[in-house]
């Protein structure tokens, strides 16, 4: 017997089948298990009550199921937005953030406990670093949003932590999320969100799982971007920039930029301009996102001028623009805002 139990989630069906079959169990008990796991989003063996005890039981002694227990939920005061707080098997805790929405709704994951890039403006880089997560731990907060829900949402990597620095998980949840036995979530509905790691974008690429990849650009120029984002200094943007180019010739995805708009810092004309040759360069979208507040960061939000005068220096251009809308900051829900604590506001269940 392993010391380890295997995590269920990581388990390719093609595997299960085996186990079923050294088991003795008939084939049609691995197609109920299944469909709890990824049409009915289960949360324990327990729950599958169409399954024998006595195989429920041997289930839940050789394997985990992500090993999440939620602690706390808090929904936004519209309603449009959800947090989840997860403790994980060892006590480190994690968020994740659904979004309601038509036809599908988003959820926003995490890849790590906590982050090691320690972005001036973010709440995750101010915590520190704790630990990568496991593609169980991925997984399960997919499914735990699911069952919110009803129904697989659109995947987004731009909870907690830096998902190319864990890629010994994050390829295998990508491997689960589009496998059709089992998340069966088409690849252009997930969108990995980077710092800029170059050499982690090119090991996506070569993974063969191709999700959209959106780049956090925050600033055009070397130097400012080096101050905002520390990581700039080990990957300049002008390499990272060659790498996300070459993924999209690669995969096929378009990119998108993502740029989080600080009062009189990133907001200049001359910095637009650069936006929006980076964005022509590219094909890329580009994704304004106002400052959500983080106690303490320094950084103002932008006032609503500044923004529309980007936003129309970019569309100029014919660059597309979408804004982020500010959901969930009544729950500190919004992008750079997690934290993985227990949080003020909203109203908890
Ligand atoms: N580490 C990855 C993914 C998680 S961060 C990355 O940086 O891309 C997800 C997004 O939230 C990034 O685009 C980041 O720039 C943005 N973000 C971080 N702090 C923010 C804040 N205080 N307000 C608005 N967006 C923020
Ligand atoms: Fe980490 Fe992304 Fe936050 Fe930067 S913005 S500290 S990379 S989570």
């Amino acid at each position: 017997m392993s010391q380890q139990r295997q995590d269920i989630y990581e388990t390719a069906p093609d595997a299960l089948a085996e186990w079923f079959s050294a088991a003795g169990e008939p084939a049609y008990r691995l197609q109920q298990l299944l469909e709890w796991l990824y049409a009915k989003f289960a949360a324990s063996f327990d729950e599958m009550t169409n399954l024998p005890t006595a195989l429920r039981e041997r289930l839940a002694t050789e394997f985990t199921m992500g090993g999440l227990r939620v602690v706390d939920r808090q929904v936004s005061t519209d309603g449009e937005t959800e947090k989840l707080l997860f403790e994980c098997a060892d006590g480190e805790r994690i968020e994740s953030v659904l979004m309601h929405g038509r036809p599908h709704a988003t959820f926003c994951i995490s890849s790590q406990a906590g982050c090691k890039l320690g972005c001036t403006f973010c709440a995750t880089g101010a915590m520190g670093f704790a630990r990568n997560l496991t593609a169980g731990e991925i997984l399960a907060q997919v499914a735990a949003l699911a069952r919110q829900t009803g129904a697989m949402g659109n995947v987004v990597f731009m909870g907690m932590g830096e998902p190319l620095l864990n890629l010994d998980s994050v390829i295998p949840a990508l491997e689960a999320l589009t496998d059709e036995r089992r998340f069966a979530l088409g690849a252009r509905r997930i969108t990995v969100s980077t710092a800029g790691i170059t050499a982690g974008i090119q090991r996506l690429a070569a993974s063969g799982t191709r999700p959209c990849l959106a780049l956090s650009l925050n600033s055009p120029f070397e130097s400012q971007r080096s101050e905002l984002m520390p990581i700039n200094r080990r990957y300049p943007l002008a390499e990272v920039l060659d790498a996300c180019a070459e993924y999209g010739e690669r995969t096929g995805r378009r990119l998108l930029l993502e740029y989080v708009m600080l009062g009189n810092t990133n907001t200049s004309t001359p910095a637009a301009r650069a936006v929006r040759d980076i964005a022509r360069r590219l094909g890329a979208a580009v994704n304004l996102i106002p400052l959500n507040p983080v106690e303490g960061c320094g950084h103002q939000p932008p006032r609503h001028d500044e923004v529309e005068r980007f936003r129309k220096l970019l569309e100029e251009r014919a660059v597309t623009v979408t804004q982020r809308y500010r959901r969930g900051r009544d729950i500190l829900a919004a992008c750079g805002q997690l934290r993985g604590r227990h949080s003020r506001g909203g109203h908890t269940s």
